[in-house]
Order: C-alpha cells, then structure tokens, then sequence
C-alpha cells in the first residue's frame, strides 16, 4: 500500500466505513516498512477513535500485528501452556505470585510482561530488584524453561509484534489510546505471539483504571475473550476493581516482598481472592481438575513458594538475597480527621509508589486501610520506605475522610468465558 492508497483507507474509515482484513494486512505491512508515516497511522487511529472499529477489523488488525515480528511456538503435544494478562494494576502482586502458584499445581506457564506504565507497576520492574534476576530470556531460553521448571516470567521481546510497540507509542501521543477495537488487538496480538494455547484475561475497572466504565471494561473482557477464540486459544477474563489498591504494597521490591509472604502464607485477603481465582483460571484452563482445590493445597504445602525460588534460581537471580530482602524504617501517614475512608486516589498512590522506588529498590508504599474502614485522627493511613520516605508525608491528601460509613466496592464485577469450575468467583 502506499500513501494513496492509506488516504482512501482513512477517507473509507472517517466516513464510518469498515476495513477489510486485506486493508488492515496491507495497513500494518505498508507502516511497518515506511511506505506509510506516522502522521497517516495517526489519522487511522483517530478515525477509529471517532467512528469505532467492528469486531471482525480488530480481529483482522489482530493477526495483521501478530504478523509483524515473530512468535513463539509451544508444542501442544506436550500439554497446554497457558498465560495471563492484566490491563494495568497499583499493587498488583497476582502475576508474581499466581505465575508459580499455578505452576506448582501442575500448569505450564509462560508468562510475557511489560513494564511500568504511568501510574501502574510493571513486574518485570518489580522483579529485577531480586539481585541477578535476569528478565530478557531469549526465546529458546524461555521455552526451555517453561518445559523444565513449569514458568517463567519475561519481558516481552522487541521481535514480538513490532507493530503494536510502535502503533502503542503513536496512540499515547495522539491521544487515541482509548478505543475498544484498538486496545483488544494490541492486548491479544501480543499474547497470541507469546506462544500461549490459552488466556486468563484480568481487565481492571474504576477510577484507577483505563477502564473507567464497568461496562466497557465488560465489553473489553468480551473482545478480549472472543478475538482469542477466533484464534482457537482458550480464555477467560475477570472484570476486577481498581478503585483502590488491590493488595497493601505500592513500588517493585517492597511487591516482591510483598508476593513472597503470600507465597508463604501470610497475604492480604483481597489480593489473596483474586491471586486464587487467577491461578485457578490458569489451571482449569490447563484442563486440570478440581482446580481450586489443587491451588489451595499448593499454597498451603509450601510448593507455591518453592516453585518461585525455582523460577529465580533459573533465571540467574539470587534466591538467598531473594529471602533477605527486608524493608526499612517506616515514615508514618497518618489521617487528620475521624470518619470513613470514602475514596483512595489510587492513581497519586501509584505515581508516589514508582517515585518512592525510583532509586531505591525497597521504597515504596504499604497502604493501612481500604475503602470503608473507619479511622481515627492521628491513625495510620499509610507507611512509605526509602531514602525519599519523607516526601511522602501529602500523601494523606489522598484519602478522603467521610463522616458517613462507606460502603466498600466489590472485588469482582464479572467473569466472561473459560472453563473456571471450582474457582473462587462468585
Ligand atoms: N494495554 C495494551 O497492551 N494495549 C493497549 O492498547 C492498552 C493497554
């Protein structure tokens, strides 16, 4: 395609029309090789932003990105590999804990990860403050050590969808990140790549997400869910609240410790339903029985916990510093007033958290109440560790205190496809 045949593309779409597969093909091949620059692609994206994109262009833009760069192929001879995806968490341990959770029920996981975005935490950041841990696993390696040690946890290569690396950083300039049809094929051409034969989908919804609406974010788990399909993978998805954060901890190494006394049995019991009900997805996804049972006694044996010391050990990271790591002196936030927290501005919480663990690994935050809870003057809201712990003292500013109880929002809001029997949704 060249750049005449692109304006008649942009043209078709402004005017509310549809592309077909072809288009969408020959769209992403002309952009990858220059014929078409970024101000033309621009364009396409504000058009679908304005007129919106059928299922069957997402599905369509989906294999036309998966074309782009290379994928990775597990043979399913040896058994279902399966993945998860969340669309942007703050304090959001369930990669790190339900990847070796549902590894050491018997599931081979194979988990691709970005990293840090805006206000959310990334757990390839998280995961490289464990000393020698090593993220950027070539394929060969990757593959290898899924069929060894049952998971591994990377970072996404540059090989992988080239297109969506580039598209994603032309739609967060332009403003045209927000789009069903656009958000749904970059998710999923992502993790068709990954090699995966099946998904457990996360999709976040509430202030702190970038799916505000409850009813989008079930739209989006829809798409998510169905493009997959089309593809022949397996997959299920959560709709889950992020109106305020999910576990206590906010930052990369102070999660790291916070995953590991989960795994040891210690968790926050919001973060520890959702971590159960993902790794449950993942292991009925695996085509394993009773799969909420088997979570639960990999939990409780301890086996969860030896699996992520297997998954550090193989990834050249230090397991005995892994054990050690321990945090500092706390700097207290404490509430100014009595009442009930009525909101938590978990987007300020997840910037200060990144701020706080920015040069030192084990900063960050640890949050002392949820949505509901009632307070009194001079009680502690939050702690913040690291060097930069003062700084943190406005960070009061982000709870507001209401004088009427609270009714706390729900964990889960929905579920959509997969084979979930016998997990923890309800
Ligand atoms: N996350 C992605 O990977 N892609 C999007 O378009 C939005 C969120």
């Amino acid at each position: 395609m060249d750049e005449h045949g692109m304006r008649r593309c942009i043209v078709h779409k402004r005017k509310g029309g549809a592309l077909s597969a072809k288009e969408w093909e020959a769209v992403i091949e002309a952009f990858m090789s220059g014929d078409v620059d970024e101000a033309q692609m621009a364009a396409l994206c504000m058009a679908c932003v304005w007129r919106g994109m059928s299922f069957d262009e997402a599905y369509a833009l989906t294999g036309a990105m998966v074309a782009s760069g290379q994928t990775i192929a597990f043979d399913p001879a040896r058994g279902i590999v399966v993945d998860k995806h969340s669309s942007g968490g703050v304090s959001d341990i369930v990669s790190l804990a339900a990847v070796p959770l549902a590894a050491a029920c018997g599931a081979r996981v194979a988990k691709l990860s970005g990293r840090a975005l805006g206000h959310t935490g990334g757990t390839i950041d998280k995961l490289e403050t464990i000393p020698g841990f090593d993220a950027e696993l070539s394929t060969e390696a990757f593959v290898e050590q899924v069929e060894r040690v049952g998971c591994a946890i990377a970072a996404q290569t540059q090989a992988l969808v080239p297109a969506d690396k580039r598209i994603y950083h032309l739609r967060d300039r332009t403003a045209t990140v927000p789009q069903m049809g656009l958000i749904a094929s970059s998710i999923v051409s992502k993790k068709i790549a990954g090699g995966a034969h099946a998904f457990v989908f996360d999709v976040k919804t509430g202030a702190a997400s970038f799916m505000s609406d409850r009813n989008d974010a079930r739209e989006l788990a829809q798409w998510l869910v169905e493009i997959a399909q089309r593809f022949g993978r397996r997959a299920t998805a959560f709709v889950t609240d992020m109106n305020q954060p999910l576990g206590r901890c906010i930052g990369t190494g102070i999660e790291v410790i916070e995953a590991r006394e989960f795994l040891r049995g210690h968790g926050d019991e919001r973060a520890k339903e959702l971590v159960l009900a993902i790794a449950g997805a993942l292991v009925a996804e695996s085509g394993l029985e009773e799969p909420q049972e088997l979570v639960q006694a990999a939990l409780s044996s301890g086996r969860a916990y030896g699996k992520i010391c297997e998954m550090i050990s193989a990834q050249h990271g230090d397991v005995a510093a892994f054990e050690a790591m321990k945090l500092g002196p706390p700097f207290e936030i404490l509430a100014a007033e009595s009442g009930y927290v009525q909101s938590i501005d978990v987007v300020r919480l997840g910037h200060a958290g990144r701020a706080l663990s920015q040069n030192d690994s084990l900063g960050g935050l640890q949050i002392a109440v949820r949505i509901g809870d009632h307070v009194d003057s001079g009680t502690q809201l939050a702690r913040a560790y690291g060097s930069a712990r003062k700084e943190a003292l406005p960070l009061a500013q982000a709870f507001t205190i209401s004088s009427q109880p609270v009714q706390a929002p729900p964990l889960f809001y929905d579920m959509i496809g997969g084979n979930t029997r016998g997990t923890s949704f309800h």
